[in-house]
């Protein structure tokens, strides 16, 4: 089976570590450009993309994940973790870098503090209805031409999940539910790549 790593400089590691061994991978940390170089495939946890984005330069991994995107690794971003894979984001802090990938826009703490958290249930890829927990949740403003929409808030019709060849992005928590379909679905992808 494929070893997927975790990002874990921050957010919630353990939880995507556990989904991922539900899904049949093995899960590891990375904190290190070698733990980083022995992965198949990357998960980069919901938490915070600006303390991320910090935390990613002072460990010297904002370039070595930048080029393992660019190779083609497999990875999947929750949340904050959406945020590091677009390649524009609406909202960050002065100077805030993410390491892209999916041609998007997508805006930080977009849903609003009205509704700074909730769930909400939605179709995911044509898995059938998944209940989606959202925490002062980004959603995605604008993807290009290569970028598959996988789902969509309901009501609202804000695109909250996508995938662009090996990365896939949900703005919601799957980690958190004990549902292991999305981290199935991200193992599947990488399955067949
Ligand atoms: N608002 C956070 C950010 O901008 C994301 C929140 C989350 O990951 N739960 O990074």
């Amino acid at each position: 089976s494929p070893v997927i790593g975790v990002l874990a400089l921050q957010g919630d590691v353990r939880e995507h570590l556990r989904a991922l061994e539900r899904a049949g991978a093995s899960a590891v940390t990375v904190r290190r450009e070698e733990e980083l170089a022995a992965v198949d495939g990357l998960v980069i946890p919901g938490g915070e993309s600006t303390t991320m984005w910090k935390l990613a330069t002072a460990f010297e991994l904002l370039e070595p994940l930048r080029s393992r995107i660019k190779e083609g690794m497999p990875a999947f971003g929750s949340c904050a973790g959406m945020i590091m894979l677009a390649d524009r984001i609406e909202g960050g802090v002065e100077g805030q870098q993410t390491l892209g990938g999916i041609d998007m826009v997508v805006r930080r703490n977009a849903f609003g503090r009205q509704i700074d958290s909730f769930e909400a249930d939605l179709d995911f890829a044509g898995r059938g209805t998944i209940r989606a927990v959202f925490i002062r949740a980004p959603w995605v403003e604008s993807v290009g031409a290569d970028v598959e929409v996988l789902g969509r808030t309901e009501p609202g019709d804000r695109i909250v999940a996508v995938r662009q060849g090996p990365l896939l992005a949900t703005s919601f928590h799957p980690e958190l539910t004990g549902d292991a379909r999305v981290h199935s679905h991200f193992v599947e992808m990488m399955r067949e790549l």
